[in-house]
């Protein structure tokens, strides 16, 4: 099993360097901001960072869902800090985050699912940072389209909604989302006005080439915008296993299906993950 192997030389990390990171590193530590960059120990931070973008999760640290390739921890969820927008807001401000990207745990325990939260959270970001542009990560709100409404209202430049795998394998892999739920919700926002629509997907669960190539195409049909392509990687020994380590060369080969398909931007690399390069999808 490949997991059983030395990682592949492409995946080796080398440790985030640079000014500005090692600024923002220093600022991080000091106030504890909560970025996603840092909790999952991302591998990007010194591009992104230097780059001033940033991830932020909302809506507390526990999920009600339990998909098989998150680290994030399931169970019931801590109540709902309506502080959290005023805090997120002045982390921005303190790292000087030119592109921020907000993304939430899934709180199908809440009436409006955590939306309301989201859209104060926009607000208050917009406030506090007025030239920062935003990209809202966002849960798939079971569809509901009154959720989905809150977040386009407030106009963030990017909205985004992942996929994350082929059809086959979303029962196993993402466990209580649907794909065809998902892609409803991508081709609502586009059809609701929404000018900068993303998803991603992960590689190395099992899925085929042609099964990647039907994703991506499925994507298009719903008029998505932006795809990020990367490699999964094990959270640890209770999640999915790796199936398959993806060369450069079929992450090179995808990308430029995906951009022949019609996509504005495809990011397609083995540590590529959704916010890698963000900045870059507003336009
Ligand atoms: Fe942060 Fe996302 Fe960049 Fe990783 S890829 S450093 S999580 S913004
Ligand atoms: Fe993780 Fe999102 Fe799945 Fe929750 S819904 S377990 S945060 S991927």
């Amino acid at each position: 099993l490949p997991e059983r192997q030395a990682k592949p030389k492409w995946l080796r990390v080398k440790l985030p360097t640079g000014k500005k990171y090692t600024e923002l590193r220093g600022l991080v530590d000091k106030y504890n901001l909560n970025t996603i960059c840092t909790s999952g120990s991302c591998p990007n931070m010194g591009e992104c960072w230097g780059e001033g973008t940033a991830t932020f999760m909302i809506l507390g640290n526990i999920c009600t869902r339990s998909c098989g390739f998150c680290g994030v921890k399931t169970g019931r969820p801590e109540t709902v800090d309506w502080d959290e927008p005023e805090k997120v807001a002045r982390s921005i401000k303190i790292m000087g985050i030119k592109h921020a990207v907000l993304t939430s745990v899934d709180r199908d325990d809440l009436k409006d699912m955590g939306s309301i939260m989201w859209a104060e959270t926009v607000k208050a970001v917009r406030r506090m940072n007025p030239e920062t542009t935003l990209e809202t990560l966002i849960p798939d709100f079971q569809g509901i389209t009154k959720h989905i409404d809150r977040i386009i209202e407030v106009a963030p430049e990017v909205v985004s909604h992942n996929i994350e795998t082929v059809r086959r394998l979303t029962r196993e892999v993402r466990i209580q989302a649907k794909y065809d739920k998902s892609m409803e919700v991508l081709n609502y926002l586009k059809n609701s006005g929404q000018r900068r629509t993303k998803s991603g997907i992960m590689l190395g669960l099992g899925e085929k080439r042609e099964e990647v190539i039907q994703t991506l195409e499925d994507l298009r049909k719903n008029q998505v915008d932006v795809v990020t392509i990367g490699q999964y990687l094990q959270p640890s020994k209770k999640h999915l296993p790796v199936k398959q380590f993806i060369t450069p060369d079929q992450f090179a080969e995808y990308e430029k299906i995906g951009l022949d398909l019609g996509f504005r931007h495809v990011e397609s690399s083995a540590l590529v993950r959704s916010s890698y390069k963000a900045q870059k999808h507003i336009n």
